[in-house]
Formats: C-alpha cells, sequence, structure tokens
C-alpha cells in the first residue's frame, strides 16, 4: 500500500485521517503529475541591507533532484519535478528586481511542465520584497495563474513565517516545522508532500483554515524548549491523529516585519471543518492564554554585563550571543559592537565568530599569515548602524577557497604587548554574511571552541550544537536589525494591534477559511 508508506516515513504519524476516508479508485501515484520550487529567506525590515541575487542560492532542475535537502523525494513512487528553489541567508529586504527575476524563472519553468496535478512549495515565509506587503502571496498567486485552479498547492513553512488571508485563499494545504531551533526540517517537509500525494491520489480538495492571534514574540521568547512553548508545540502531533486532520500548524510568525500580516497564526489543513475549528479555536486561545509567559531561555544582559560576567565566570567556555546582529534571524553581521566592549574589558581568551568584513577580510589575505596588519573592522555594510573598531592584529590563518566572496580569515588581537598566544581575541573575519553555529564552523578554521573561556557568536538562542557546551550561557541583548527589545522597535506603521505593542489588548479566537472551500 503506497498510503500506508508515505506517512510511515514521519516519526508519530497517524493514519487516522487517511484511513477515514471512504475507499474508491486510487489514482496511480505514476500518473501524477507533481512539480516543486519555491523561495525562502527571511527580511527584517528595520535592516537597512538589501538582499540582491548575488546572496541567493539558486538551485535549478537537475542540481534540486541531487541535492541533500530534496533527497527524500526519490522516496516516492511519483517524480517530482524540479523547477527551482532560492534561499538566502536572513538579512534585509529583496530588491525589488531580484525577485522578480526570480519569480520569472521559476514560472517558466512551471509553464514548462504543463499540465500538473500538483505543486510542492518549500517555502520560508518571511520575504519582504521591497514595495511589496505580504510578498509570499504574490508568489503563491503568480504560481496558481500557472497552473490552473485544480491543481493542488502545498506549502511547508518555517514556524518564523507570516500567514494572511491571500495565502489561505491560495494554496490547498501548509505545514510548518514544529521545532526552534528548527530540528524537524525533513519531517515538515515530508508532512507537505505526505499530504500533497495522498489528496492526489484519493481527489480530496482539503480544507485550509486559519486563526491569526494577536502576539508577536522573537523566536529567543517562543522556543519549543521550554515553556510556555514546549507545551504548546507538544500537543501537535496528537492533535494531528484526530479524524479528517492532515496537519496542525502553530506559528510564532515573524516580529521584525513591520507588515498587517506579522502575527502568530494556527493553520489547520484537513477534510472535517468541524474538527479543525475546534482545535483552530482551542489552540490559538491556548497560545493567546500563555502570551505573558513567553520568556528568554537564557540570562539576557547588556553587551558589557554579559563581557563582565563572561569573564567573571568560574567555569567555562561561557557563551555569549550577540543577538542584535545575528544573521541566522535577519541580522546584519557586521557590527563590531561587542568587539569594542571585549577590548574596553581587556578581555582575554577570547574567540570570536565571526564579523562580516570584506575589505579587513581582504586586507589579511593580501598580508599573509604570519603578517601583522592594521584593521578598521566592522561597520561596513551598514555604516549608520554601528561603528567600527581599530587594532592591530596577526594574521593566524586564510581559509583556501579561490573565490573573494567566500574568503574567510582569522586573526589575534593581543590584549597587551607580548601576549601569549591564545590570549587576547582570536576573531574571525569573512568575506560574507554568515553564522557561526556548529562546531564544524570553527574545526574547518582551525580552531577548537571549547578550549577557549569565552566564546562569542552572533547568535539568538544557541544551536543544538552550541547550546550543550555553553557554561555559562548568555544572551547580550544588543542593538542591531533584529533588537530584541521589539516594544521600541521603530516605525511600526503597518502592524495590526498586537501584544506586547498593546499591552491591554482583547482576544476571541476567530476561525477564517479560504475562498477555495467556498461552494
Ligand atoms: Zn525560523
Amino acid at each position: 500500500m503506497y498510503r500506508r508508506s508515505f506517512l510511515s516515513f514521519i516519526r508519530g504519524a497517524s493514519l487516522t485521517a487517511l484511513t477515514a476516508v471512504p475507499e474508491r479508485a486510487q489514482t496511480p501515484a505514476r500518473d501524477l503529475r507533481i512539480a516543486y520550487g519555491g523561495i525562502g529567506i527571511e527580511c527584517s525590515t528595520y535592516s537597512r541591507l538589501r538582499t540582491r541575487m548575488n546572496e541567493f542560492t539558486i538551485l535549478r532542475g537537475a542540481e534540486l533532484t541531487s541535492s541533500d535537502r530534496f533527497k527524500f523525494l526519490k522516496r516516492y513512487p511519483v517524480t517530482f519535478m524540479p523547477t527551482l528553489v532560492a534561499t538566502a541567508t536572513p538579512g534585509g529586504p529583496v530588491e525589488r528586481q531580484t525577485y522578480e527575476t526570480i519569480k520569472a524563472e521559476f514560472l517558466k519553468r512551471l509553464e514548462a511542465l504543463l499540465p500538473l496535478d500538483g505543486l510542492y512549495l518549500p517555502m520560508h515565509g518571511a520575504m519582504f520584497v521591497d514595495g511589496m506587503q505580504d510578498a509570499e502571496a504574490d508568489w503563491y498567486h503568480a504560481a496558481r495563474r500557472v497552473v490552473g485552479p485544480d491543481c493542488l498547492l502545498s506549502a511547508s513553512y518555517d514556524l518564523h513565517g507570516n500567514i494572511s488571508q491571500p495565502i489561505i485563499d491560495t494554496l490547498d494545504m501548509l505545514s510548518a516545522f514544529r521545532t526552534a531551533p528548527h530540528i524537524d526540517r525533513e519531517e515538515t517537509m515530508l508532512r507537505a508532500t505526505d499530504m500533497l500525494l495522498h489528496c492526489l491520489r484519493e481527489k480530496i480538495r482539503p480544507t485550509l483554515m486559519w486563526v491569526p492571534i494577536p502576539v508577536l514574540m522573537p523566536g529567543e521568547r517562543s522556543s519549543t524548549e521550554w515553556d510556555p512553548g514546549k507545551r504548546l508545540w507538544a500537543q501537535l502531533p496528537a492533535l494531528n491523529r484526530e479524524p479528517g486532520i492532515l496537519d496542525v500548524s502553530l506559528l510564532v510568525g515573524y516580529v521584525w516585519a513591520d507588515e498587517p500580516r506579522s502575527t502568530a497564526a494556527v493553520v489547520i489543513t484537513g477534510t472535517a471543518p468541524d474538527n479543525q475549528r475546534r482545535i483552530a479555536t482551542n489552540l490559538a486561545q491556548q497560545y493567546w492564554d500563555a502570551r505573558a509567559e513567553f520568556k528568554f531561555g537564557t540570562e539576557t544582559c547588556t553587551v558589557d554585563d554579559c563581557v563582565q560576567r563572561a569573564m567573571d565566570a568560574k567555569t567555562q567556555p561561557a557563551i555569549l550571543a550577540d543577538s542584535g546582529d545575528n544573521p541566522t534571524g535577519g541580522g546584519n553581521s557586521d557590527q563590531a559592537t561587542v568587539l569594542e566592549s571585549l577590548l574596553r574589558h581587556k578581555a582575554q581568551n577570547v574567540v570570536f565568530a565571526g564579523i562580516t568584513d570584506r575589505p579587513a577580510t581582504e586586507a589579511c589575505y593580501k598580508a599573509g599569515v604570519g603578517a601583522r596588519v592594521s584593521l578598521s573592522i566592522g561597520a561596513t555594510l551598514d555604516p549608520k548602524a554601528s561603528q567600527p573598531v581599530k587594532a592591530e592584529a596577526v594574521v593566524k590563518f586564510l581559509l583556501a577557497d579561490a573565490d573573494p566572496a567566500h574568503h574567510e580569515a582569522v586573526v589575534q588581537i593581543p590584549v597587551e604587548a607580548g601576549a601569549l598566544p591564545r590570549q587576547g581575541i582570536t576573531l574571525v573575519l569573512s568575506a560574507y554574511r554568515r553564522p557561526y553555529h556548529d562546531i564544524q564552523d570553527f574545526t574547518r578554521l582551525g580552531l577548537d571552541p571549547k578550549s577557549f573561556k569565552i566564546i562569542v557568536v552572533k547568535s539568538g538562542y544557541l544551536s543544538p550544537e552550541l547550546a550543550p557546551i555553553a557554561n555559562p550561557s548568555l544572551m547580550a541583548l544588543s542593538d542591531g536589525a533584529i533588537n530584541q527589545d521589539i516594544v521600541h522597535l521603530p516605525a511600526n506603521r503597518y502592524r495590526r494591534p498586537s501584544y506586547p505593542f498593546v499591552a491591554d489588548l482583547k482576544f476571541t479566537p476567530k476561525v477564517y477559511g479560504s475562498v477555495r472551500n467556498r461552494p
């Protein structure tokens, strides 16, 4: 039975919803024509940077089929036909022309595959394009115009994605991550593709419903590793097993986008509207009731206090997260504010990974390993947002990569003249915006992070690899494009009233359906 084998890929998934469907002639999977493609980025509207074409990684055609991310599609007894998938490190809004160019190519590739029964859209959900509100809805509308009204559209989402009524009106099904940090990427994509294949084979058009919840939290307060996030999301697998339920998604939304659609949401795909309404209302009410409980999961402090606490810690390594400038949340990653504080405090035995600074990185490559260099570090991408730091450094390591756009250098900044190796600050400079959240990001540069007293990373909540070694873990509430002090964010012009921006809101969950399900 193909039907059974599809869902058996998903840990803990249930067949209840599927077995509730009356037996009838199925469409053989091999006869189905299904395409896939999408665009994924998270954009802070508080960033002055623009995401341009050179920052997107675009996989097309066979590159997609052979990629690690989509190899799970080979398990199905149907060929998922690739179009393109464009992804970029979170950052500033996408430049309009870049978006239009990628979209045009996606649509052209989609058109070449017509006719289609289904389209799988691997998305993020928090894209902001210059001059556009609700960019994902624009992408889906454009795809819908090409594939026609009968083709089923299934999207997978990050739980930090934003939903809107136009999105619900255009898609047929949606599944979002259930973990933050995100450790269920493949399970989520499988839920989206399993639903799609199931509905196509059973000739079902599912019902899509949602409840917007006027609560906006940064990811750092709404992780699924601790309550209330933990208990809220823990219910989803069991709810997914209820009759007629194909997917239950609970989304935090993306707080650093000043858009009307930015909000938390429950989205439910199924074939049992009453059950869907009941579950959606209940989850939305629980989320609302928990709104004042969302707390940071780690110690937070100002930059200076965090540096002092890390230096005073009796245990090591202290991991200090520079949260406002975290590139995986949309931060610039070019700010030297924490570096300035470390130097002022004369911090020793520190590894700092890393600061995006192409000119400083290139200066290191020009000078060579062992050379002393005078560097201006930081504030190269957005000179208005922060100040650079001047420092004398010794070049320790240069990553072998012929492409200057991917250069990374390790320098040592001695705190006092004659300092011994590994004293002072070991700093990673990169030519491009990237995180250092995995141990391998350090070891590939010849660094053992655990051997340092203090590790500084540009991060919010720590990654699954860094969190277990942090001793202690300190999150600096630093300024930047994703400042955690959300109620004081500038230019909240378009956002609808939501908690905590408005403290005394009243809310009663209201379920909205999709125009596609109206008779
Ligand atoms: Zn996310």
